[in-house]
């Protein structure tokens, strides 16, 4: 059997991800478990060891056994071994390591860095026929993107709505004994936020059985986030704040899903929370409300709520489906959009289009006020084909035709003037913000149309 440190040295000696492979599975034929078992301790991010720094080394020692380097392991897993007991037992194992050993090998596990190019992706691949020895992945629910019309659709019915702050994910997993390990969204250790879960690890006993709180973490500017999060000295997070939105239990994130809707899964995040804020000022749940987006009220609420988050400056904001189990991949049970204004305003004049839109509208012409900010603005997105036939139409008061494609032909319609007027009716139009222009009046950041006033044109207001 090869030694597993001249493996990994092999593993390194070629970037081809198909030689990286094809060595794995040659290990796997082996049945070399050994070396698959330091893999899978060195790359499934559920197990960790507790410590940040490990020394590598430049003599050779008499040699250490993977039986007692295991048990070394063990004890720092299970967090029999802490602190600064931690720290003596490893310079222990590295001191009686051989060198190869030590920095080719025990290091790399310790450091769960096998630094070789190899995933826990590589390793998977390369093991599709001996399913034994691959490694959990790590994965959290991820969300859809409601701009994208693929997705368009799900921006409606009741949903939960919550901010989407602008911070790094945090997976943060709790053991009833106090315990507390925290991770990003792709499985990596983050052992830079202990004020947060000190003050987590104060209330773990609350639950009967380890659970998995999912969050953003913020701090004053994400920048600064970036910069803590993966330093190794002179970490400052104490104003960092963990801003929770989820709950389930370890054994549903492991098995990939969970049992229970997400609405009951917020109410129970906030009870929880809601016991003892006082202990935990660096931990937050993330405020959220029931709306119906069906409904004319829950229109009305959403619009608020959108300027509400651009005024705040949030990155976006979150539609969740209250009935939806967490699923630990990306879904349409989360959709994320970007925060939005709507303003009404009046139709100045109307533009013909150009490209596919020759002879039939391409913009309207618009202006309001808003805030006692003067608009003005071309809208020219947010139509479909047929309403630019038809608003052109009625400005030209000729008959205009548009074309759609059905089973890949296309057919042609026309649109016939009503009598109605365009110029002087209201549209709301929705836009990322108002913008300034040079001469002192406002326009609108990618405007588009949504509706008439009156929802159909012509109807009076
Ligand atoms: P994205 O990365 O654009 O696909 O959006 C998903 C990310 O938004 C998550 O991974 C979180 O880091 C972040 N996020 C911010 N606020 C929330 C929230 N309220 N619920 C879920 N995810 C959120």
């Amino acid at each position: 059997m090869n030694d597993s440190w001249d493996i990994l040295t092999e593993l390194e000696s070629d970037n081809s991800r198909l030689f990286k492979e094809s060595i794995i599975t040659r290990e796997a034929v082996a049945n070399n478990s050994e070396f698959f078992d330091g893999i899978k301790l060195a790359l499934d991010p559920m197990i960790t060891f507790g410590i940040k720094q490990v020394e590598p080394k430049t003599n050779s020692g008499r040699g250490l056994s993977w039986a007692a380097f295991i048990q070394l392991l063990d004890a720092l897993s299970s967090r029999q071994l802490t602190g600064n007991k931690a720290i003596n037992a490893v310079a222990h194992a590295r001191m009686n390591a051989t060198e190869v050993q030590w920095n080719n090998w025990y290091r790399r596990i310790l450091l769960k860095d096998l630094r070789c190019g190899v995933s826990d992706k590589t390793v998977n691949k390369a093991l599709t026929d001996y399913p034994a020895y691959a490694i959990p992945i790590f994965s959290t629910q991820l969300a859809q993107d409601g701009a994208n019309p693929k997705h368009e659709s799900h921006v409606s019915g009741q949903k939960l709505i919550e901010s989407k702050l602008d911070g790094v994910r945090v997976i943060t997993v709790v053991y009833p004994t106090g315990r507390v390990d925290q991770y990003s969204r792709n499985g990596k250790e983050l052992l830079n936020f202990d004020k947060i879960k000190q003050q987590i690890a104060k209330h773990a006993l609350f639950f009967s059985e380890p659970v998995v709180l999912d969050g953003e973490v913020m701090s004053s500017s994400f920048q600064d986030l970036m910069k803590q999060v993966s330093r190794k000295e002179n970490v400052e997070t104490d104003d960092a704040v963990l801003q929770l939105f989820d709950i389930i239990t370890l054994k549903e994130f492991k098995r990939g899903y969970g049992d229970f809707r997400q609405i009951d899964r917020s109410v129970t995040l906030a009870a929880w929370h809601s016991q003892f804020p006082d202990h935990m000022p660096n931990v937050e749940v993330i405020g959220h409300e029931l709306i119906d987006l069906d409904t004319e009220d829950g229109q009305i609420r959403y619009t608020q709520i959108n300027a509400d988050a651009l005024a705040y400056g949030y990155e976006g904001i979150m539609l969740k489906d209250p009935l939806a189990i967490y699923e630990c991949k990306r879904s349409v049970s989360w959709i994320k959009v970007k925060p939005f204004m709507e303003v009404s305003l009046t139709i100045n004049d109307v533009e013909e289009g150009d490209g596919k839109n020759t002879g039939s509208m391409g913009a309207l012409l618009c202006s309001g006020v808003d805030d006692d900010r003067d608009i003005r603005v071309n809208v020219g997105g947010g139509f479909t084909n047929q309403l630019r036939a038809q608003i052109w139409a009625n400005f030209t008061n000729t008959p205009v035709n548009w074309t759609k494609i059905v089973k890949k032909e296309p057919i042609t319609y026309t649109e016939n003037p009503t009598g109605d007027p365009i110029v002087g009716q209201v549209v709301e139009v929705r836009a990322d913000a108002i913008t300034q222009n040079q001469d002192g009046t406002y326009s609108l950041r990618f405007p588009r149309f949504r509706h008439f006033r009156g929802y159909t044109i012509g109807e009076k207001l």
